[in-house]
């Protein structure tokens, strides 16, 4: 017998449609790419996403074409999602942080039909347009604009695009496995692979991604995704935001500290998102101008490990609490947040702090568990000591790449994802690294997360990454590439003493190397590949000098 229950589809439209009817005056505050600010709301946000639609329909889009953005997080580009998802097409956010060879590569293997940008990337579309040739349509998030005219031959402009359109749209109803955007992994090994997420996984993560033991949002919420939405589409949190109703603060081009540190005191944001860098800079520039972020109580940090220093400064310095989350593209990201249970209530701030600087547990709609591989990929017991790869499977992680025909899971299943981790009888998840971060000296693994955690915890250090380094007798031993905190005068001596009562004798690094920078990927983490080939030779260096 089946239920007598109404059946609608999980559209991404119905969650612009529920914030237009229930959070209309909600505020949307925008930081454009020329620096001013726009104050909108989710009434405005909705009516230009159906104009935007109505002109998508006009330049012939059919459903399940691809239309790509390369832009910052503001207004114009949550119209322009919504629009693009909401009317059937397949929004694909990419980074503009990726070599231009793999720009054209991911655009030519998306075969985009129109590419969105900010003027701010002028240079790169100038750059890739000869080489994207189905390209049809170029689109300026932006008024008109005598520069980019000139630059790009027959370019439209967004503001003059949607004013030719009127407001009176009707969202398609469609199935709800249908694709909505696609999203590119960065692709630090090999060419980038598409994720290709749908109405449903999108919607379906967007609930799990509000919960209390999730992002804890609300429409009493003032968000700051510091997060680009070329990044995992943000982390979800533009549909979160629609679907609580809350207001949205969007950074646009200014993601440095001082930009974000004024944006929050301002705008009395109270919980905003992004990357441990992110998060350092705006660390230095809230001290420098004395801010203690009397409004920001929460910070949601993910995309690489949250420096156990990191999280107490936020705890302690500015009462904010730092809600830490684990995720990557293939998982759309969620896969876990840490949010405390009520058997730790007892527990001492600095245990509640031990525990939260686990990767924290997958909320409703995701299930964990790691495998050996040696074992012959048997699941190993969550007792929060075994490691393990840490595979995952649920309602919003990848099944197969986006263009190819082979599945991208394991035979049972299950989503490998590289990660190397121990899970505890609560589901907490502990990532001790990716598989090819991991040192291996001797024939025993040494986590570089927790060699870097270590590392930045000295008050000395700005920036620390750990490596492999190839050893002639133990294959590989770990060397630590630092930057100095500002005016420190700390020594190569001075940091490894730092490690001696930290951990064992014999995982402590063999070397301190001292830089100006590290090199980032597009997603602000430390490109410890390039480091491997720079660095990775010294101590073979060292033994013939
Ligand atoms: P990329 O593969 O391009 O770095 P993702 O943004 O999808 O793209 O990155 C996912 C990876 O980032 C994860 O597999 C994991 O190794 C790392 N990661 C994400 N969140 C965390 C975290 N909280 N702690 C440690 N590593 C993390």
């Amino acid at each position: 017998m089946q239920g007598r229950m109404m059946f609608q589809s999980l559209l991404i439209s119905s969650l612009l449609k529920h914030a237009a009817r229930y959070h209309s005056d909600t505020e949307i505050i925008s930081k454009n790419t020329d620096g001013t600010i726009t104050k909108t709301d989710w009434t405005h946000i909705s009516e230009n996403s159906k104009r935007f639609a109505n002109a998508l329909n006009a330049l012939g889009m059919q459903q399940g074409d691809r239309v790509a953005t390369i832009a910052w997080n503001n207004h114009r580009h949550l119209e322009s999602w919504y629009a693009i998802s909401g009317s059937g097409l397949v929004c694909h956010t990419i980074n503009p942080r990726l070599f231009p060879e793999q720009l054209v590569f991911i655009i030519n293997d998306a075969n985009d039909r129109v590419i969105l940008f900010d003027k701010t990337f002028l240079p790169l579309i100038k750059a890739v347009k000869p080489h994207v040739p189905n390209v049809e349509h170029f689109i300026c998030l932006s008024a008109f604009d005598q520069d980019v005219a000139d630059a790009i031959p027959d370019v439209k402009f967004y503001d003059v695009v949607i004013a030719e359109q009127s407001a009176e749209y009707e969202w398609p109803e469609f199935d709800e496995n249908t694709a909505s955007s696609l999203c590119y992994t960065s692709g630090t090994t090999g060419n980038p692979k598409g994720a290709l997420y749908s109405h449903r996984s999108t919607v379906l993560q967007s609930y799990a991604g509000a919960m209390p033991d999730s992002l804890n949002l609300s429409a009493r919420d003032i968000m700051l995704p510091v997060v680009p939405m070329f990044h995992v589409n943000a982390w979800g949190t533009p549909y979160i935001a629609a679907m609580v109703g809350c207001t949205l603060v969007l950074p646009g081009p200014g993601l440095d500290g001082a930009s974000l540190t004024a944006l929050i005191d301002e705008y009395k944001v109270t919980i905003a998102l992004g990357v441990p860098t992110i998060w350092q800079g705006l660390l230095l520039a809230a001290k420098a101008v004395n801010s203690s972020l009397p409004t920001l109580k929460r910070n949601v940090i993910g995309g690489s490990a949250c420096p156990p220093a990191m999280m107490k400064t936020f705890r302690d310095v500015y009462d904010c609490e730092t809600i830490h989350a684990w995720g990557m593209t293939e998982t759309s990201p969620l896969g876990s947040l840490n949010q405390l249970k009520s058997k730790h209530n007892a527990l001492s701030d600095d245990e509640k702090l031990q525990i939260r600087l686990s990767q924290g547990r997958p909320p409703f709609g995701v299930e964990v568990r790691i495998t050996e591989q040696e074992k012959g990929m048997v699941e190993q017991p969550n007792d929060g000591n075994t490691s393990g790869n840490l595979q995952i499977r649920g309602h919003w992680i990848i099944n197969a790449y986006y263009g190819k025909n082979e599945s991208a899971l394991t035979e049972d299943g299950w989503f490998d994802t590289g990660d190397i981790a121990t899970i505890d009888a609560d589901g907490f998840i502990n990532l001790q690294d990716r598989a090819k971060d991991l040192i291996k000296s001797g024939g025993e693994w040494i986590s570089s997360v927790e060699l870097e955690n270590i590392a930045m915890g000295h008050p000395k250090i700005a920036m620390a990454a750990a490596i492999a380094a190839i050893h002639r007798k133990w294959d590989e031993r770990p060397i630590i590439i630092a930057i100095k905190a500002q005016d420190s005068d700390i020594t190569e001596a001075e940091l490894l003493d730092y490690f001696s009562d930290k951990i064992a004798k014999w995982q402590i690094p063999d070397r301190v190397i001292f830089v100006d920078s590290i090199p980032l990927t597009g997603t602000g983490k430390m490109l410890k590949k390039d480091l491997r080939e720079q660095f990775g030779s010294v101590l073979l260096e060292s033994e013939t000098n």
